[in-house]
């Protein structure tokens, strides 16, 4: 049966399955995928160098901050499921820490609740 090349969940375990030449996606990583670049681009539009950021008036400045804030928040609930699901297969700290790009200490008092 096909499975996601990403996360392995298997076709009967997904919404939708999208299938390419070498690599399979499921709908859950899709929205992983969709969400990182909407961060992505929030950051970029929020800060932008200096020189853009004073020329920006202060309610576009103010729903950028809040169009963030709201995608950083749902990345934090998506991320700590992930996470959470990670432990629960008794996956280390060690290994989610290098996944994160931070120390132990960091992803322990970040995620361990
Ligand atoms: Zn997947």
């Amino acid at each position: 049966m096909l499975c996601c090349s990403f996360c392995g969940r298997k076709a009967d375990q997904t919404k939708a399955l999208l299938a390419g030449p070498e690599v399979n996606i499921c709908d859950d990583c899709i929205s992983v995928g969709v969400r990182t670049i909407e961060v992505r681009d929030a950051l970029e539009t929020v800060s932008p160098t200096d020189e853009a950021l004073a020329g920006t008036s202060d309610e576009v400045l103010l729903s950028h901050v809040s169009a963030t804030s709201q995608l950083i928040e749902g990345e934090t609930k998506l991320l700590r499921g992930q996470i959470g699901e990670l432990r629960r297969r008794g996956v280390g700290w060690p290994a989610v820490a290098a996944s994160l790009g931070v120390t132990e200490q960091d992803a322990r008092r970040r995620f361990s609740s």
